[in-house]
């Protein structure tokens, strides 16, 4: 009998166990269905650590995201873990320096409180390669290696005692009393039964599918989840050009085509904002998306003509729909209405997903307060 099962080992769901198990010396288990941690969405991203400008003041996005961006700094600097505060602009063409002075207000009022308003020629001399343009500078903006930072989180929820079940499909659940009773299936198909008190429900892409699975029908009430593809294009004779990231203003689906850098400098274009139908997965980058990139690029870089762009590789980010309204906010709810408080649905965990994880599972524990 476990205090906690944790479906899903991406970054969210290895914070949480980690949480629990490390600082709150529960009993946890975290299932995952493939041979390796972190293969979902979590390995498919930015790798940005946002600092929280983006999301409608008092949501659980602009909640969590700034205070799961100190917890996450916290934890790389203490366990050296590679990242770099390197710092993001975001530009504005003229016409759109009030959007920019509404980001800054918009995040001062979630707590940024570090955030610059530069103009042009400042802007100009900090970056030269930019087309003129005023900015916000955003000093507490970094990246990381989300892999590192994952397997450490394995580890160290391991070394206190968690277990780990790869290759492990959850497939049912059953309320029992005050316990769930999940039924999971291995590779060849054989299951079993594993008994806790709570679970998180925190697999990503499949959240609603695993939802439903568990009794939970969500489908009926008009919530649905729509793959939204996200490509990027490497511009490998660019590397060691930017210090910091360069973002445009956001889109309604998006945050926009951004230069982002890896911690070896290395530049990449992307992502843009592609709906896939019927939900099937596909990876892999269309060349002929290169035109729309260079054409959106070149509003805020001019010099990316001189160079080749490469295809590289894309994620996939979960949108939660609820009526056909599409839900901008992470859905966290425990139960309580099914008669299950135990249970504990994510939902729709898009960006800044990864900033956030290590400020859900503090947030969860308040949900069983
Ligand atoms: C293009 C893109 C760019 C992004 N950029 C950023 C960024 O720069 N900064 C940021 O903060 N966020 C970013 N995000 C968001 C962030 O990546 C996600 O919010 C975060 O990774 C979600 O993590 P997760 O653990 O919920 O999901 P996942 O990493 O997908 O983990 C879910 C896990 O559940 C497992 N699973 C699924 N079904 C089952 C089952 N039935 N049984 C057992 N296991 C199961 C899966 O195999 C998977 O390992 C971006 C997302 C995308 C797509």
């Amino acid at each position: 009998m476990y205090d906690l099962i944790v479906i899903g080992a991406g970054a969210v769901g290895l914070s949480v166990a980690r949480y629990f198990q490390v600082e709150r010396h529960w009993r946890c288990l975290v299932l995952e269905k493939e041979p390796r941690i972190g293969q979902g969405i979590s390995s498919r991203n930015s790798e940005v650590i946002h600092a929280g400008l983006y999301y409608p003041t008092g949501s659980l996005k602009a909640r969590l995201c700034v205070e799961g961006k100190e917890r996450l700094y916290h934890y790389l600097e203490r366990n050296t873990l590679p990242h770099q505060r390197c710092g993001k602009y975001v530009v504005a063409a003229t016409d759109q320096e009030n959007e920019l002075e509404q980001l800054a207000d918009q995040g001062s009022a979630n707590g940024v409180s570090d955030l610059e308003l530069i103009d042009e020629v400042t802007a100009c001399q900090r970056v030269e390669s930019l087309a003129p343009c005023t900015a916000l500078f955003s000093p507490s903006t970094g990246i990381l290696s989300a892999d590192s930072w994952m397997r450490h989180l394995a580890g160290e929820f391991q070394a206190a005692g968690g277990d780990l079940a790869l290759n492990t499909v959850f497939c049912d659940m059953t309320p029992a009393g005050d316990t769930l009773q999940l039924t999971v299936a291995d590779p060849a198909g054989d299951t079993m039964t594993i008994q806790a008190e709570k679970t998180v429900n925190a697999t990503g892409l499949s959240a609603l599918e695993v939802a439903e699975a568990a009794g939970f029908e969500y489908q009926k009430r008009g919530y649905e989840v729509k793959y939204c593809k996200g490509s990027y294009f490497s511009v490998p004779d660019a590397r060691g050009n930017f210090q910091s990231l360069i973002y445009p203003l956001p889109t309604p689906n998006s945050l926009g085509i951004h230069i982002r850098l890896d911690l070896l400098g290395e530049v990449r274009l992307g992502p843009d904002a592609e709906y896939l139908p019927d939900n099937v997965p596909v990876y892999t980058v269309d060349p002929a998306l290169e035109t729309e990139f260079r054409r959106q690029v070149r509003r805020y870089w001019p010099a990316v003509d001189q160079y080749p762009l490469e295809p590289d590789w894309a994620g996939i980010r979960p949108h939660l729909f609820v009526e056909n309204s599409f839900y901008q906010d992470f859905f966290m709810r425990s139960e309580v209405d099914s008669d299950c408080p135990g249970w504990i649905n994510l939902l729709g965990i898009d960006s800044p997903g990864l900033t956030a994880a290590m400020a859900i599972g503090p947030y969860l524990e308040t949900l069983w307060a």
